[in-house]
């Protein structure tokens, strides 16, 4: 640059000192120059340079920056010298690995935590009592973070809202053990309730089943078997007879040795029966001296063997009551269950026959062919 192009950009004052002093070459205009920078502005430079170098995540203070700096606002311009501005250089990059060091530290104590809880409830999860020695130790894990004094306190607050966290999952966990607690004895009680209603409704279903006098099954619980035998008749062809028993005379054998008596006799001639009918066959006490038996056979003279069995015992034993020795005849009728069209004409049919049996004089089992035994 021309030194006349600098003195003509220089103010009124400035010209006047160039001209007194005749100043003749850019180096003697230079302290000029500079005398436009006041001792303040370098002071003011100073404190920003001071303040800029400070790191600002890193609370540690430096020393040698306030050393440094201390010398600096006594002889303003050692900021020009050479040493004092390599010195700010390090300053500059120190403060950024101060500040990184810190960010490290920080985030390694945030992850640390989020380890930690995750576990946590993971653990306050799967455990099953709140008691949990493995939940409680990483309670105190967190506890035992050991945050730098120098951090912020934002770290600390997070610790303690983690271990209030904590607390109160803990706390819940107690609430929600015991509820399951006390739900588990109710379930229990309602089980045991309902296992008891079970066992008297299927005592009451056997009562209702079985004949309190003779134990063979009632009406009601024959006419379930027969739909079974029914639905095996129609599936698979299971020959069966149905035989209809009535006592002869019964009345008169109440009246002449009493009721009890009668009732004694009853329940004789019902195991008898019972005895004499196969497993898979079904006898039941259909009315007062009445009995009806279902019984499978593959041959006509099975069928005869069982009726003449049954007729042979009741006529040539003698019934005992109060050591009197008391004779008991029966009349029945026997239809086969293929000659018809359902169970019910088959029934009907053995009623018939029990009819007859009796008209003829009674003591006698009639077949539907006329067949007497
Ligand atoms: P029939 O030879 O024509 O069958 O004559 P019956 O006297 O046996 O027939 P009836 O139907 O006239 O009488 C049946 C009697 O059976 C009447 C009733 O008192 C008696 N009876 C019915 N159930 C019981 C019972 O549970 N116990 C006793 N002891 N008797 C009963
Ligand atoms: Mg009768
Ligand atoms: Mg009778």
């Amino acid at each position: 640059m021309q030194i006349e192009t600098l003195i003509s950009q220089l103010n009124d004052v400035e010209k006047e000192e160039v001209k007194k002093n005749n100043f003749s070459t850019i180096e003697d205009i230079i302290p000029l120059l500079l005398s436009r920078v006041t001792i303040e502005n370098v002071h003011t430079l100073a404190d920003i340079l001071k303040q800029s170098l400070q790191p600002s995540i890193c609370d540690d203070n430096n020393e040698d920056i306030d050393t440094i700096f201390e010398q600096i606002d006594k002889e303003p311009q050692l900021l020009f010298k050479k040493e004092i501005q390599e010195k700010i250089e390090g300053f500059i990059s120190n403060r950024f690995e101060r500040d990184k060091k810190v960010v490290i530290k920080r985030t390694s104590d945030i992850s640390k935590f989020v380890v930690l809880m995750g576990q946590y409830l993971n653990e306050a999860i799967s455990s099953n009592g709140s008691g949990s020695q493995n939940v409680l130790s990483i309670k105190e894990k967190i506890q035992a973070i050991k945050i730098d004094d120098g951090d912020t306190e934002a770290l600390t607050n997070l610790q303690t809202e983690l271990i209030n966290a904590a607390t109160s999952i803990e706390s819940e966990m107690n609430t929600v053990t015991n509820k399951l607690q006390s739900g588990k004895t109710k379930v229990q009680e309602l089980e045991e309730k309902v296992k008891s209603l079970e066992e008297e409704l299927s005592r009451t279903k056997n009562e209702s089943m079985k004949d309190h006098l003779t134990g063979l099954l009632t009406r009601r619980a024959y006419t379930e078997e027969i739909k079974k035998i029914e639905s095996s008749f129609t599936r698979n062809n299971t020959q069966y007879a149905v035989v209809f028993f009535d006592l002869d005379h019964f009345k008169k054998l109440n009246d002449n040795f009493g009721h009890e008596c009668g009732d004694v006799v009853l329940s004789t001639f019902a195991k008898i029966l019972a005895k004499y009918t196969r497993d898979h066959d079904v006898v039941c006490r259909y009315g007062g001296e009445e009995f009806v038996a279902i019984v499978h056979f593959k041959l006509n003279r099975e069928l005869l063997q069982y009726l003449k069995r049954i007729k042979m015992i009741v006529t040539e034993n003698s019934f005992i009551y109060n050591n009197q020795k008391i004779k008991i005849t029966f009349s029945a009728g026997v239809a086969i269950r293929n000659n018809y069209e359902n169970y019910h004409t088959t029934l009907q049919k053995a009623d018939m026959l029990l009819y007859d049996a009796k008209e003829k004089g009674r003591n006698r089992i009639l077949l539907e062919n006329g067949q007497e035994i």
